[in-house]
């Protein structure tokens, strides 16, 4: 068994979260992070009782976030939605919802403005967050998706928001790092050692190709890219990560592929760059 998880998207146009379950257990992967979407699909409380009795750990849920709108209400909306999302990860049994801040709200351009509802959204959740004792891992996406999806692009704006909702250092809120979207960032390594081991909680692989021909679906099969894994690796590692990292692939490409090639594939290199860290 192989301390890895698959997270859903991975496969999700050739599985459904049953199949993708399966699959885990056939290639030996330890743990599963289900997309909402997918649970939803089967409902939840079959997906639980399927995520229960699978024997493999979920180590994630996809995903919270979305914040900022151009309207209290909608703000609220999101809100709730988020409080939904919280109660649905400790009804599958995970430990955390991934957020995705989310971006300039409708007809906006005010950057500082969404980056200020995405606080004020974490905020109120965290409470919430906390009693379910479910962690909120906030995923810096890459800056050329800051208009649609979110507007936290950095490490250091992450360990910002960790800093300022939690000044005691009490850990309900942490980050996940993913690979594609942070390794540009000439502080990676500095922003990993100042989020710890304890903000550090989501680790996601794959790879940015070149060229890359979309922002969204054109993600790469680790090592096929430029991305220097082994050394994130490391330094994830050395700033003392224990979790499960992850295989996240959104791509066209092996969306077309049969699933159990993709994750025989991505089992092979994940283990060349995590072998003897995780
Ligand atoms: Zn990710």
């Amino acid at each position: 068994m192989m301390n890895l998880a698959l997270n859903t998207a991975t496969t999700r146009h050739q599985w459904d979260l049953r199949a993708a379950v399966e699959g885990c257990k056939r290639h030996g992967l330890s743990a599963i992070v289900p997309w909402r979407d997918q649970v939803l699909e089967i409902g939840l409380e079959k997906s639980s009782k399927l995520l229960r009795d699978s024997g493999l750990a979920v180590t994630g849920y996809c995903r919270g976030g979305m914040f900022p709108a151009n309207s209290e209400a909608g703000r609220r909306l999101a809100i709730e939605e988020n409080r939904r999302i919280i109660d649905e990860a400790f009804a599958i049994g995970s430990p955390l919802v991934v957020l995705v801040c989310g971006g300039l709200a409708e007809d906006s351009n005010d950057l500082s403005g969404a980056r200020k509802m995405v606080l004020d959204g974490i905020h109120s959740i965290i409470n919430y967050a906390r009693s379910a004792n479910i962690k909120l891992a906030i995923e810096p996406l890459h800056p050329m998706q800051a208009a649609e999806r979110s507007c936290i692009n950095t490490l250091a704006q992450a360990n910002d928001i960790c800093d300022a909702l939690e000044p005691s250092g009490s850990s309900t809120l942490g980050i996940a790092v993913d690979v594609y979207h942070v390794w540009w960032d000439p502080e990676l390594k500095k922003q990993i050692d100042r989020a710890g081991a304890s903000r550090l909680i989501g680790f996601h692989l794959c790879d940015w190709l070149v060229p890359t021909h979309h922002l969204v679906t054109d993600r790469g099969m680790m090592g096929d890219g430029v991305i220097n894994l082994e050394s994130i690796a490391i330094s994830m590692f050395n700033a003392g990560y224990k979790g499960t990292p992850e295989v996240e692939i959104f791509s066209d490409y092996w969306w077309s592929q049969p699933a159990d090639e993709v994750i025989n594939i991505a089992r092979k290199r994940a283990q060349r760059v995590l072998e003897r860290l995780f």
